[in-house]
């Protein structure tokens, strides 16, 4: 183990270099061109074999080391992601919203992708290391995985089978303390829907004219209804798309609305989906317009693994207290200052038992795991397509202030920090003590492996977006 310690301290230098690289190239979904070819070629020089274009997805690739032969051990797979979020340039360190002089395009790293992608980069090299050190057997694998924002990446690298012979899956999430990743997620739906009317002189011709943007709102009204008599965790999310013009003289003669439809299982979501869709053939109808409904994206709701959580949980733990020199500390603290209450409250509240009622600056612990506990995030991830494929478990580990939220330019201000490196350090080390347990004791990988037979309901995965649905990026 002392090999390793060093192994981490030697490289560490070079691994936050390049997350800070990543930080700074900011690419967005299936455009993180730069980003993807960073981890490639620093992969390739450790020794990795390299696929590119993975499913199809020109910024998805895989790299894997160690034997290919039937006694080559367990494929262990770290999942890594590196696409940043649109509208959140911000400038490193600022304390106040501030766009960054340096990266002029409108992004940035408001996940912490930059870090994620690159901590499970430095579990599967420190793996690497550890078994040619041991003698032990096991394939390691790096997913160089695009588009978990908006784009369902992991959903469609799934619906392709590049995940069926991983025997386990590990990765982690940058947040603002530490713990097992033990909530589910929403699995969701997102389509188009366009409407075609007629145009016509909305004064002189009223009459001839059949308006798409009023089967737009009427469709808007409908779910807006609906709403009432869904599932209670459902959520439903539209963005107008095309209004059909900035003419009020002209009966629109196209218009556009993007549905995000998300529910707690799958087949909630389809369903969903299904009365969404009929909503919107009433407006069409009502409207007399022509409806085309474009399937875009969809991801599962996530399937935890207790069996893997178990073995996480006790390596966060063995890490210790995370601590922090006094520099740090004071800038936590001046970021918490920027932060409302109900930005704090959001996070402290399921850790009310570890908090007592205090407010850190920075978490040093780790939260408690209650394997019973069925708590539900509102959001969706596409890990989750991964996790009905082969047993998965996820660490949130400190990168922030406490309390930062996900998505806001506090995160991407502190995206450099020295907090932010050493929970990347820390998450690289946990995913990696966690992959040796694993690799040393194979029992676990089949318990694991039972244990998702089990959740799955004995049924094999489907992939909830259809196969003919084409990769987002080939759409016109
Ligand atoms: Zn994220």
């Amino acid at each position: 183990m002392d090999q390793l310690q060093d192994f981490f301290t030697r490289e560490a230098p070079r691994m936050t270099a390049l997350a800070d690289q990543i930080w700074k190239l900011a690419e967005l979904r299936y455009a993180e061109t730069a980003s993807a070819q960073l981890h490639i070629d620093a992969l390739a020089a450790s020794g990795f074999r390299i696929t590119k274009n993975v499913a199809g997805i020109p910024t998805a690739f895989m790299a894997e080391w160690g034997g290919t032969g039937n006694d080559s051990g367990p494929v262990i797979a770290f999942l890594g992601e590196y696409d940043a979020l649109s509208g959140l340039n911000q400038q490193s360190g600022a304390l106040v919203c501030t766009p960054s002089v340096d990266s002029p395009g409108l992004a940035g790293h408001g996940c912490g992708h930059h870090l994620l992608g690159t901590s499970a980069h430095f579990a599967a090299i420190a793996l690497q290391a550890h078994l040619q050190a041991s003698g032990g057997k096991a394939r390691v694998r790096y997913y160089g995985c695009p588009a978990e924002e908006g784009g369902s990446g992991k959903t469609f690298m799934a619906r392709a089978g590049v995940f069926d012979d991983v025997d386990v899956a590990l990765t982690w999430h940058p947040a603002s303390y530490t713990g097992v990743f033990s909530q589910s997620t929403l699995a969701n739906v997102q389509a188009k829907f366009i409407f075609h009317g007629k145009a016509s002189h909305a004064a002189h011709s009223p009459h001839l004219g059949r308006s798409a943007l009023d089967a737009v709102e009427l469709m808007n009204v409908g779910v807006n209804y609906l709403r009432e008599h869904m599932p209670p965790d459902a959520r439903v999310h539209y963005a107008v798309t095309d209004t059909g013009g900035t003419s009020p003289n002209v009966v629109q003669a196209r218009a556009e609305v993007l549905y995000l439809i998300r529910a707690v299982r799958n087949d909630e979501a389809a369903a969903l989906y299904e009365r969404v869709q009929n909503v919107a053939r009433g407006a069409a109808l009502m409207t007399e317009c022509k409806l085309d409904i474009v399937f875009d994206k969809a991801c599962s709701n996530l399937l935890q693994n207790s069996t893997l959580n178990a073995v996480l949980h006790a390596k966060l733990l063995a890490e210790g207290k995370l601590k922090v020199n006094a520099a740090e500390q004071t800038k936590a603290v001046d970021f918490q200052a920027t932060l409302t209450a109900s930005d704090i409250d959001a996070v402290s509240r399921p850790l009310a038992s570890v908090l007592r009622g205090k407010t850190p600056a920075v978490f040093e612990g780790v939260a408690p795991y209650d394997p019973a506990a069925r708590e539900v995030l509102f959001g969706s991830t596409d890990v989750a397509d991964v996790s009905w494929v082969t047993p998965t478990a996820q660490a949130w580990v400190a990168c922030f202030a406490f309390g930062t939220p996900m998505h806001s330019w506090q995160l991407v201000s502190q995206g450099l920090s020295g907090l932010a490196h050493a929970g990347m350090v820390r998450a690289a080390r946990v995913l990696t003590a966690t992959a040796i347990e694993l690799v040393n004791k194979p029992e676990l990988i089949e318990q694991a492996k039972a244990e998702l037979l089990e959740r799955r309901q004995g049924k094999p995965y489907a992939c909830p977006i259809p196969a003919d649905v084409p990769l987002p990026f080939t759409r016109a």
